[in-house]
């Protein structure tokens, strides 16, 4: 089982954590579809949106932040990873919201990606996020102050800190440990997926959703076999 992530900064993570994990268990004790863990997904989300606007207001990045449409390093080189509840969204609303042309071209990257980690994530379409509107929390909460210096680790293999505004990604995270721990307290596992795996289950096994709901232990080929906080830190200088 994956710990989660205990390192804190900010005062309101664990009461983000904590609010998010009793409603979520509740809703995934009571969901029986897709669609009612999509719903838990966007009330997470509507939350998460409005706190870190309102955090954003009092507090605002003390450099600009330098993340634009276009800009995808971030989708490339790391491991992402999510919880189931953020994986059944992107299949509802890839499902919903996409042609059947665009359906194909996803289904087609996530059956086909090599896995390796310098591949980038096969949500990624014409240099966008294809999902931007469901995106897992960890891509929600990551930006970056400078993106030559993400352009340096991604393309180059520079290690170097990535410097970011800091509470959207404390929210976003504080927020997804919150995920994981109601769906370990719904005795449903696990509570952390490798992104591209899971897509490929979820997308290819018929009525994943709901049996995995209902216990079965679908996602187990897909665990996430890292479990510190992601390797981009912000910090708030
Ligand atoms: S889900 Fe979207 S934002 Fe996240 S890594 Fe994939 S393409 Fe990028």
């Amino acid at each position: 089982m994956n710990q989660i992530n205990q390192i804190r900064q900010f005062p309101y993570e664990d009461a983000i954590r904590d609010g998010t994990a009793r409603i979520a268990a509740q809703a995934l004790g009571e969901a029986k579809s897709v669609s009612d863990v999509s719903r838990l997904y966007d009330s997470t989300l509507q939350f998460v949106i409005q706190f870190i606007d309102d955090i954003a207001g009092k507090e605002p990045p003390p450099r600009p932040v330098a993340c634009q449409k276009g800009c995808a390093f971030c989708c490339a080189n790391i491991h992402i990873r999510a919880t189931p509840v953020e994986v059944l969204r992107i299949v509802q609303h890839v499902a919903e919201e996409f042609s059947e042309k665009r359906q194909k071209e996803v289904l087609q990257q996530v059956v086909e990606g090599d896995g390796h980690p310098t591949s980038p994530c096969p949500l990624l379409i014409g240099g966008a996020c294809s999902v931007y509107a469901v995106r897992p929390l960890t891509c929600r909460g990551f930006n970056s102050y400078n993106a030559t210096q993400c352009e340096l680790q991604i393309r180059y293999d520079v290690s170097s800190a990535i410097g970011g505004y800091a509470h959207p990604q404390k929210i976003t995270l504080a927020a997804l440990d919150g995920l994981r721990l109601g769906i370990l307290e719904q005795g449903l596992a696990p509570d952390l997926l490798e992104l591209r795996l899971a897509l490929k289950i979820a997308f290819i096994v018929e009525g994943a959703g709901e049996r995995w709901l209902s216990g079965e232990d679908l996602f187990q080929a897909a665990e996430a076999q890292i479990t510190d906080a992601p390797e981009t830190a912000a910090d708030n200088a």
